[in-house]
């Protein structure tokens, strides 16, 4: 729906951090872009992650050949390290959801990075010098495996980057009074926000 709502004609690469419902259930409506760009979606999951996928989309992964130009087309790959998208290398790195490991994103200077509530000390030098952080702020309350909205605000004045932007946020956050009370720099996304990062500009 968000697709349609904001007119997306072409879609380059597919990220994953995990294999939640939220963050995977859309992949099979990928199917309009392989009739459009008359090619399967490259689909970049930690193995971990891709494991998952296969389990949830058999019909996908396990078409028979003569019907797979039917059914939606992704190339599944496994990250092993940093990797390529239109010219734009990705450096995935492990943060945790509750216990279970979850793939954040730096490129350039931009890295996105849900769902969390804990990023491991060293992937903090991972961090440094951002103009972007697209972070998750899930909730008022604390969370077993998201951070709440003070945890994000923490994290966010610790990375310091230039520019934060909140990210799978609870509904019960009116949206402008708490970008009145977030601190300089950062705000709540909302649907339909586009970031252009300087690199891809
Ligand atoms: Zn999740
Ligand atoms: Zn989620």
């Amino acid at each position: 729906m968000q697709v349609l709502a904001q007119g997306i004609k072409h879609v380059d690469a597919l990220l994953f951090t995990h294999h939640h419902a939220d963050h995977i259930m859309g992949l099979a409506d990928i199917r309009p872009f392989n009739f459009k760009q008359n090619a399967p979606v490259n689909t970049f999951a930690s193995p971990r992650t891709a494991d998952y996928i296969r389990k949830v989309f058999p019909f996908i992964f396990d078409a028979p050949d003569e019907l797979k130009q039917f059914y939606p087309r992704v190339d599944l790959i496994s990250i092993n390290g940093s990797f390529d998208v239109c010219g734009l290398t990705i450096h995935p790195f492990t943060v945790y959801h509750g216990i279970m490991p979850v793939t954040a994103f730096r490129f350039e200077n931009t890295a996105y990075i849900t769902d969390v509530n804990n990023i491991p000390e060293e992937n903090f030098q991972k961090l440094t010098n951002l103009d972007l952080l697209i972070l998750e702020a899930f909730r008022f309350e604390k969370h077993i495996s998201h951070y709440s909205l003070d945890e994000a605000v923490s994290v966010a004045g610790r990375i310091k980057a230039r520019q934060t932007l909140f990210t799978h946020i609870s509904h019960a956050f009116d949206h402008n009074t708490i970008n009145s009370q977030l601190p300089p720099g950062i705000s709540l996304a909302y649907d339909g926000l586009t970031v252009i990062p300087a690199e891809i500009r």
